[in-house]
């Protein structure tokens, strides 16, 4: 099965090493950034052109930014889709509005290309173990089809329904991280403020019903004042503004999302948006004067 990956950035970069170590070895790569190209190709890939992806490849992944970027390479002006046969598959694995991945596999559709949206969560340490979280949308038979594909990579790979249907459960996992990660940074500084060490309260709740895997994972950050990405608060922005555009497109309330996206704008407009999702404890930081565990 030759095999097309075109998005070689954070993620994309290990996860195209981990499909050749899962036995595909008939890869074919493509970035924007020539580096990340230089450093697949090193580890067994072969660089090609968009062109030559579409017309040569039986399945086309992407791992891109957002949903402009997947509907310019697909289906913009000499676009992979223009060169597909009709017997391949598309698989995109970005983290991008469910709505515009119906409208790609509508597209697609046209040619006989079918289609599987298959986003992932777990960050750079999982896409480089292999052992991303799949949520996958499209039919069972493409699923059944591609599933060993996406096991090189994931350790989990569930199918949650028709195209459009894993970058839903997608904006549910960022919806609930993100507020998780509200929540902790508000208890931490109230913790402060009344003068209790948050190093402590994080000791004594984490195994109690307030813990959980973001409480493990960002509580140490916010204490140490370690802000380093992680996962940027722009991609955050990104995928709660394409939650915001779901719930109103489907009539979904989601007032706590809104509420967290105005703040993360408000980290983007006063500390930039590189910075780790977990640095939306700077805002409260801000607010009160005091630095968390310090
Ligand atoms: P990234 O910005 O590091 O990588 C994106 C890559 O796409 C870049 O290398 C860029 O050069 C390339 N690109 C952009 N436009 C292109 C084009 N027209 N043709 C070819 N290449 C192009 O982003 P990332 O962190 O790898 O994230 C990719 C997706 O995965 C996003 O949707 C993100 O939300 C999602 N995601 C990221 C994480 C994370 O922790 N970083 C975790 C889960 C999901």
């Amino acid at each position: 099965m030759k095999i097309g990956l075109i998005g070689l950035g954070i993620m994309g970069k290990p996860m195209a090493k981990n499909i050749l170590k899962g036995g595909y070895t008939d890869l074919l790569v493509s970035d924007l950034n020539q580096a990340a190209v230089d450093e697949v190709v090193a580890a067994g890939a072969k660089a090609a052109s968009n062109q030559e992806i579409g017309e040569s490849c039986d399945v086309i992944l992407t791992m891109l930014p957002n949903s402009p970027h997947v509907k310019t390479v697909m289906l913009g002006e000499g676009g992979v889709a223009s060169y597909m046969k009709p017997y391949a598959t598309f698989i995109d694995m970005s983290s991008i509005n469910p709505v515009a991945s119906q409208e790609i596999a509508a597209e697609l559709a046209k040619k006989g290309v079918e289609m599987l949206d298959a986003p992932v969560s777990g960050g750079e340490p999982k896409a480089i173990d292999g052992t991303l979280s799949f949520m996958v949308g499209g039919k069972q038979e493409v699923f059944d089809k591609f599933k060993p594909l996406l096991d090189t990579m994931g350790g989990s790979v569930v199918r949650c329904g028709d195209v459009g249907a894993g970058n839903t459960t997608k904006l549910a996992n960022q919806i609930i991280v993100a507020c998780n990660i509200q929540a902790l940074a508000e208890a931490l500084t109230l913790a402060q403020k009344a003068g209790v060490d948050p190093q402590l309260v994080f000791e004594a709740i984490r195994g109690g019903l307030a813990g959980s895997t973001v409480m493990n994972a960002k509580a140490p950050m916010m204490i140490a004042g370690n802000d380093q990405p992680g996962f940027k608060i722009d991609l955050h922005i990104k995928d709660l503004n394409n939650a915001l555009d779901c719930a109103h497109s489907v009539g979904a309330p989601v007032p706590m999302t809104a509420q967290v996206q105005e703040i993360l704008q408000w980290m983007h407009n006063h500390e930039g948006g590189q910075k780790d999702h977990s640095a939306i404890a700077q805002y409260y930081e801000y607010l009160t004067g005091i630095q968390i565990g310090r």
